[in-house]
């Protein structure tokens, strides 16, 4: 277990940037980017100049690893958003926002995206009153994502919402804690996504 934590961390010292891919911990003096901030392994300390190509890949690889989504899905995605009106970048952000999983995350009910994804998949949630277990689900304006009934006194719940009660929730989703659920305003815009990724990149990558 303690090597798949270590694995996590790895991930954020590979980019150089905080993912939050551990929950609570991320936020601590804890965080292994903020004890080594730098690359893992031998030579992870040297600075290495990359390639165009592979400036490219990491800006992929980092937003895949930031909302845990696999090549094959990512993929999907991009073509979604290549056919969708509009920046396709700001599209993709827009699309990975969207993801079920994410906005149970985003909403405080879950320690990390990989606790939301087993949250989703173990029926935790509704949306619009229907139990959804599908993380990659995508919400739209107007969703209403709750806490199932049955799941409201769950003890991993209840330490999230307590846990997470001051971490901010961003614009495009309201939540009302009481109820233990939240609704979505507006699809998230460009402004609204905290990763620093630049996501042009990754789309000249795909564009080759
Ligand atoms: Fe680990 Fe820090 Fe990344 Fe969280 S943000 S996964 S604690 S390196």
């Amino acid at each position: 277990m303690a090597r798949y934590k270590d694995e996590q961390c790895r991930i954020c010292r590979r980019e150089g940037q905080k993912l939050f891919l551990k929950g609570s911990r991320c936020y601590t003096d804890k965080c292994s980017i903020s004890r080594r901030n730098y690359a893992p392994g031998q030579n992870g300390q040297k600075k290495k100049k990359l390639s165009e190509y592979g400036t490219q890949l990491r800006e992929k690889q980092k937003t895949k690893s930031f909302y845990g989504v696999g090549e094959k899905q990512f993929r999907k995605y991009f073509e979604m958003a290549s056919n969708k009106k509009g920046i396709t970048g700001d599209n993709l952000l827009q699309i990975l926002e969207s993801r079920l999983d994410n906005v149970v995350y985003r909403l405080g009910f879950a320690a990390s995206r990989a606790q939301a994804r087993m949250l989703v998949t173990h029926g935790h949630f509704d949306v619009n009153g229907k139990k959804v277990n599908i993380p990659s689900y995508l919400v739209k304006a107007g969703d209403v994502i709750s806490v199932r009934e049955i799941k409201k006194d769950s003890p991993i719940i209840k330490e999230n919402v307590e846990v997470n009660a001051s971490r901010p929730v961003p614009a495009w989703l309201e939540k009302e804690a009481e109820k233990l659920s939240g609704k979505v305003v507006s699809l998230a815009s460009r402004e609204d996504v905290d990763l620093p990724v630049e996501e042009h990149l990754i789309v000249e990558l795909y564009s080759k």
